[in-house]
């Protein structure tokens, strides 16, 4: 797919836009530009149309399209349903989330505990997974909101949404789940699963980014974060039309999770016992839980992952560290720390992940290559004695 001989295994991250979304997308980003909210022929047309991208990732979804607010990702998603639910009720100031959340809730849960509010962060065992029964007792009288992703960004693991959607159901409180990694991967149905709110991204299914959705279950009210009468009060702001037309088409490409899924997992398998069989130090992060077929988080050999990264990109190979840039250096990745693991594997952890445009040459070339990167680096630190 890449003009460019990159061999991209950094799909957690972001996809490349798939060239069905791009068609898709086309008119209107030229003369389908009016605005939907427009009582002309012509807003008519691209209101339609807002409604047919809308019905596909409501399908994607199991969800009804009145539950569905498009957004500007899923970082607004996560903020609109934090912060909605948060504000419904003064006498409510207590929030549960865990250890191992993105970014785009830890900061924003650790702004509500400046405003006053109180958070419980859930651990995680050294697989990466959550104990139902730690969020069990964390209930409490006041706890207004539980927030937990379905699915990692670092390491893949899946955590039992439904289970926990249900403890929270019998305690009278909210679900909300950031799904920004599981669409797409795993079957998602909110008909069944309990959840009141669940945040996504088009940008991590092929289509493009600055686009997202908050599904909100029927009948649930909350203030919204951006007033306005778009989006039927819930989201306001002229609708990014092009962006959202993207994310129903790249909703489409779905249709056949199972294949996908299978595919993606052979290639996984492939890239992690060819890289274990190479190096038997190696370990992987979270192997032991239920991961999403597509993530592999892998301390391969000793040594900082950046050097390897680096190493691999001038081989024209893109993957990820979990670690966070910062000012002054990089932050060891929260979500291995949290997991206890030992400084050395997570700062010597890579992150690869695998998608539909890989194909099984891309893990031959990089378990090809990573011997010879290890010798480089084991003779630059021999020399650097
Ligand atoms: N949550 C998770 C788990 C993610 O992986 C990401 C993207 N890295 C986000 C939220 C933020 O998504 P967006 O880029 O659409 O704001």
């Amino acid at each position: 797919m890449n003009t460019e001989s990159v061999i991209y295994l950094d799909n957690n991250a972001t996809t490349e836009l798939a060239p069905e979304v791009l068609t898709a997308m086309m008119p209107y980003l030229s003369n389908q530009y009016a605005n939907p909210s427009s009582a002309s022929r012509m807003g008519a047309a691209v209101k339609a149309a807002i409604g047919d991208a809308r019905a596909a990732v409501a399908t994607l979804l199991g969800c009804r399209t009145a539950e569905l607010v498009f957004t500007s990702g899923a970082t607004e998603s996560n903020h609109a349903a934090l912060l909605g639910v948060m504000s419904l009720n003064p006498d409510k100031c207590h929030l549960i989330t865990s250890t191992v959340e993105h970014p785009s809730v830890l900061l924003l849960c650790r702004h509500l505990e400046r405003i006053g509010m109180e958070v419980t962060y859930l651990p995680v065992d050294t697989e990466g997974q959550l104990n139902p029964d730690h969020l069990r007792v964390a209930i409490r009288p006041d706890t207004a909101l539980i927030s937990l992703m379905w699915a990692n960004n670092e390491t893949g693991v899946i955590f039992p949404i439904e289970e926990a959607a249900a403890i929270a159901k019998s305690a009278g409180v909210l679900f909300h789940t950031d799904a920004t990694q599981a669409l797409g991967k795993i079957p998602l149905d909110m008909s069944a699963s309990g959840v009141d709110l669940l945040s996504c991204s088009a940008h991590k299914i092929h289509g493009p980014k600055g686009i997202g959705a908050l599904y909100v279950r029927k009948g649930l009210s909350m203030v919204p974060l951006i007033f306005g009468h778009q989006e039927r009060g819930r989201r306001g702001g002229t609708e990014n039309v092009p962006a959202i037309i993207g994310f129903g088409a790249a909703a489409q490409l779905y249709q056949s999770l199972i294949t996908e899924t299978s595919y993606l997992k052979a290639l996984r398998e492939s890239l992690e016992t060819g890289i274990l069989g190479l190096f038997p130090m190696a370990r992987v992060h979270g192997a032991a839980a239920r991961r999403l077929a597509n993530t592999s988080n892998i301390s391969i050999f000793p040594g900082d992952s950046e050097a390897l990264l680096h190493h691999l990109e001038e081989h024209g190979i893109t993957a990820a560290t979990g670690a966070a840039c910062a000012a002054g250096g990089t932050r060891p990745s929260h979500v291995l720390m949290a997991m206890g693991l030992e400084k050395s594997l997570v700062q010597s952890s890579l992150r690869f992940s695998v998608g539909r445009y890989n194909q099984q040459e891309d893990v031959t070339q990089l378990l090809n290559i990573l011997p010879k990167i290890y010798q480089d680096i084991v003779s630059f630190s021999a020399l650097a004695v």
